[in-house]
């Protein structure tokens, strides 16, 4: 990675300090003084700053309990960043794994690592993202207390959404009561839930995510936590 980068992941430095270090010569590699911010370095190498050694931060990933009106964003917009509520170092360096919607609470899972955040989201890997959805429209069938049949049957054989070449995969739908359901997903169109319900001639009136994959949204609104081990490594 390029020097500049490495000084970051490695120090509390941000990019700007970074670069003025640099340019002041008090980044040193293999012994020698670096001033290209740009040049190629590897953890393998010996980078000093002011003498000091300089290793690498390991990659962070947390989850966030999103609150209503806030925004997926690194920057502040219509609404607050949800970036306001993570009072860690660095928070440039990280970013949103699979983005909810301003008015959708719930879970979303942050990190610097790349490489993670893209596999747990592809949709090659099918991840089981749960959410929590309160409708408009009753869901109860013939009898009371249980789920109309029908719906669930349009939601397990796929659901043709307009301006989409392919129907939606298999999806779960579990009676809560009759305006609420939780429903699994493996997949993660463009506001897919919501866009769902309305092709089923329902609407979305409040929708949380409670689960991807192993990961369960286990803290309060508004609050975070750094993911286990295990959390991490059940995404490969
Ligand atoms: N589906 C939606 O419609 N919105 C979200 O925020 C997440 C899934």
């Amino acid at each position: 990675m390029r020097l500049d980068k490495f000084v970051c992941k490695s120090t509390a430095l941000n990019r700007q300090q970074a670069l003025l270090a640099i340019t002041a010569g008090e980044l040193t590699v293999n012994g020698k003084v670096a001033f290209d911010a740009g040049m190629q370095v590897h953890e393998s190498n010996c980078i000093e700053l002011g003498g000091r050694l300089l290793v690498l931060r390991p990659f962070r990933y947390l989850l966030l309990n999103k609150p209503m009106d806030t925004l997926c964003s690194n920057v502040d917009g219509d609404y607050p960043s949800i970036f306001n509520l993570i009072d860690v170092p660095n928070p440039h360096e990280l970013h949103i794994a699979g983005r909810l919607d301003a008015d959708t609470t719930g879970l979303v899972l942050i990190t610097d690592d790349g490489r993670w955040s893209f596999n747990v989201f592809n949709p090659k890997y099918h991840c089981q993202k749960v959410y929590r959805v309160r409708l408009r429209n009753s869901i109860e069938g013939e009898r009371k207390g249980e789920i109309d049949r029908q719906l669930v049957a349009r939601f397990e054989q796929g659901l043709q959404l307009p301006g989409e070449t392919k129907p939606t995969l298999p999806a779960t739908l579990v009676y809560v009561s009759d305006h609420e359901v939780l429903l699994t997903i493996g997949e993660g169109r463009y506001h897919q839930v919501k866009r769902m319900f309305a092709t089923v001639g329902n609407r979305v009136k409040a929708l949380h995510r409670e689960r991807v994959g192993n990961i369960q949204c286990d803290v309060a609104s508004g609050a975070w936590r750094y993911l286990s081990d295990d959390e991490v490594t059940g995404f490969g």
